[in-house]
């Protein structure tokens, strides 16, 4: 694993700029909607990376508190890029401390197209049923896979074909109601890409990527994500 953040020279440069940006003004900390939560402070993190202590950063919570939101990058008189120092700090956590189940979601994902690991033939078979079911409300109504030159593609969250299958027949009425053109995916359908939260670019590429070849092969005018 990489120790720091960026390299010595790269460094070097980012605390000679921040030693001379930072005013220690407690700005960016003060308009943060978690501060203080499991100790985070976001101006002791800019500390902890100008006294070169970046790994304590990476080892502690401040990263993965942060809800990434911006707001302290917005606020901070000086435009430092807090949001690129916090996200860095998450892509540099080990894989296997990296919190909760996120990462083993982006393992999955990678894996079998999703992050719960939902095997196709079940996906197909939900949507069939759930399909069937709307039906009897909506005449002719049935769940569109696949089906080239739709105008929106959607990705679907995992967590609703998983633990809430019903919460999609909402979006489905709607889609229905506006005689609106439409299609998901087989395979590769996750809209929810946990490489964004948990710094993982080379993941958060590849899946993105595989969406994008979803959305071209079927000729689709429109993207839809969930979240
Ligand atoms: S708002 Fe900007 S200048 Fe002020 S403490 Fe935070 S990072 Fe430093
Ligand atoms: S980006 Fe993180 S540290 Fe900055 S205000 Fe939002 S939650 Fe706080």
């Amino acid at each position: 694993m990489e120790p720091l953040l960026l390299t010595k020279r790269e460094k070097r440069k980012l605390a000679t700029q921040f030693a001379d940006l930072c005013l220690t003004c407690g700005t960016c900390a003060g308009g943060c909607p978690v501060t203080g939560v499991d100790g985070l402070d976001v101006r002791k993190a800019v500390r902890l990376v100008l006294l070169g202590m970046d790994q304590e950063l990476i080892d502690s919570r401040f990263p993965w508190v942060c809800t990434l939101c911006g707001r302290c990058e917005h606020a901070c008189p000086m435009g430092i890029d807090l949001l690129a120092m916090l996200r860095s700090a998450r892509t540099h956590r080990e894989r296997n401390k990296v919190p909760g189940v996120l990462h083993k979601g982006v393992e999955m994902c990678l894996k079998t197209g999703n992050n719960v690991g939902i095997p196709k033939e079940d996906f197909l078979f939900l949507l069939e049923d759930l399909g069937a079911e709307l039906a009897e409300e909506l005449p002719g109504f049935e769940v569109p896979v696949d089906k080239k030159g739709a105008k929106y593609l959607f990705t679907i969250n995992s967590k609703e074909p998983f633990a809430e299958p019903e919460d999609m027949m909402y979006w489905w009425r709607i889609l229905y109601a506006a005689n609106e053109s439409w299609t998901t995916t087989s395979e590769n359908w996750e809209g929810v890409n946990w490489g964004l939260f948990t710094g993982d670019d080379a993941a958060m590429k590849e899946i993105v990527g595989r969406i994008v070849k979803n959305y071209k092969e079927l000729e689709c005018e429109y993207l839809v994500l969930p979240e």
